[in-house]
């Protein structure tokens, strides 16, 4: 229930689901498949530079922008592995997390009253952060079994009212990876209307099956009016750092700045220079990430089909979602409030990130994050469900 002096803005967030289920996880010792965190950490070496840091005096206010060895890292970045060209000096914001890059953006561009579209599943900090600046939210449904983006749908969202398009690829929670088609729908309603663009791409390695994760930002007429937001919590598997970055023309970025200096000040500068490293990572490192993640999601999907679940196998993310009606059962929110009791297990229920309660009620998401023995507890705990 909403505090009595909840401003109205942000009445009806409450808690945030992952908040929720991870200590609904935690009171019930259910094995976690809610919350996308991995139970192993990630490069040691990139714990080295972090302890390095702390330890040769890098424990004061950071720049506002970011450590200089992070801004041109994360430009490096997006120059090797998109062609894109970023100033660190200029077009490069570092924040904490994705999750304030986000937030920031929206209070330092969207207008009160102005409509904000996203992708709906929407991640639940992109509600929270549109009702925070005043914005009104206008979803675009992926819808199963493939949840592709429908340019109609897209088209039909747009009003004069619309300012900024909010789009997440690799896709949390249905692990939708846009294609280029649906790409270039994006960009012709965007250059169109005129609109800001927002991507969140924190999954953009974690990509499966040959699928490849390409920025908006790439494309004719986008660079100018797309903030890409990424961070190194999915990439690295340090999910508690929460270094995160911003990156566009430096007149959006100074704008998200001009936020983010009143939300945070700086973000912590001990992690930054270990992330920095981290970035410079080796081919083999990126390619190792998907090596390792892909059979996770194969041995969890396999593991929920025979179960019984529908199972919508993702092109990326740490997720699979699931269609929970084969099994008897049609609102996903009571069965994973009782999953825990039941079979101890956790699972996110879809519905909490939908307008249309209905496209989300029978639908049920899982992480595949974690290490093999602990998949397998969690499937075996779950054929509880099938007597
Ligand atoms: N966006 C999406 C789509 C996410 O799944 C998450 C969760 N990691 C975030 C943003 C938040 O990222 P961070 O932890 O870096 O704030
Ligand atoms: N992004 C993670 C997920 O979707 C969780 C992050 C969070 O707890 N806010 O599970």
């Amino acid at each position: 229930m909403d505090s009595p002096r909840l401003a109205s803005r942000l009445h009806g967030l409450g808690t945030t689901i992952f908040a929720e289920m991870s200590a609904l996880a935690t009171r019930t010792g259910s094995v976690n498949l809610g919350q996308g965190f991995p139970d192993v950490d990630g490069p040691p070496e990139v714990v080295e530079a972090a302890v390095e840091a702390l330890r040769t005096g890098r424990n004061q206010y950071a720049p506002g922008y970011g450590v200089p060895e992070l801004r041109r890292a994360i430009a490096d970045h997006q120059r090797r592995f998109y062609g894109l060209d970023v100033d660190p000096d200029a077009e490069v914001l570092v924040t904490t997390g994705a999750t304030e890059a986000v937030a920031a953006s929206l209070l330092a561009l969207v207008e009160p009253g102005d409509e904000v579209v996203a992708l709906e599943p929407y991640y639940d900090s992109y509600a929270a952060g549109i009702a925070m600046a005043g914005g009104v939210r206008r979803p675009v449904t992926l819808r199963a079994p493939d949840f592709r983006l429908d340019p109609d749908a897209l088209r039909a969202a747009v009003t004069p009212r619309t300012t900024t398009l909010l789009v997440n690829s690799p896709h949390n929670p249905t692990g939708t990876v846009l294609d280029d088609d649906e790409r270039r729908a994006v960009v012709e309603v965007a250059c169109e209307h005129d609109l800001l663009v927002i991507t969140d791409e924190v999954y953009e390695h974690l990509t499966f099956d040959g699928h490849m994760h390409c920025p908006l930002a790439t494309y004719d007429g986008m660079r100018e009016r797309t903030l890409t937001i990424s961070s190194g919590g999915k990439t690295f598997s340090f999910t508690g750092w929460k270094v995160g970055w911003v990156t566009g023309p430096a007149d959006l970025v100074r704008a998200v700045m001009t936020a983010k200096q009143f939300m945070t000040y700086t973000s912590g500068a001990p992690l930054q220079p270990a992330i920095a490293q981290a970035l410079a990572l080796g081919d083999g490192f990126y390619r190792g990430i998907k090596d390792d993640l892909q059979p996770k999601r194969d041995r969890l999907c396999t593991g929920l089909a025979d179960v019984g679940f529908e199972v919508f196998v993702p092109q990326g993310t740490y997720f699979v979602t699931t269609d929970i009606r084969p099994l008897g059962y049609d609102d996903g929110l009571d069965f994973c409030l009782r999953l825990p009791q039941r079979c101890g297990v956790v699972a996110i229920p879809h519905q909490v990130f939908y307008d249309d309660k209905q496209a989300g009620r029978p639908l049920v998401r899982w992480t595949f994050c974690k290490r093999d023995d602990v998949l397998d507890d969690a499937i075996e705990r779950l054929q509880a469900l099938r007597s």
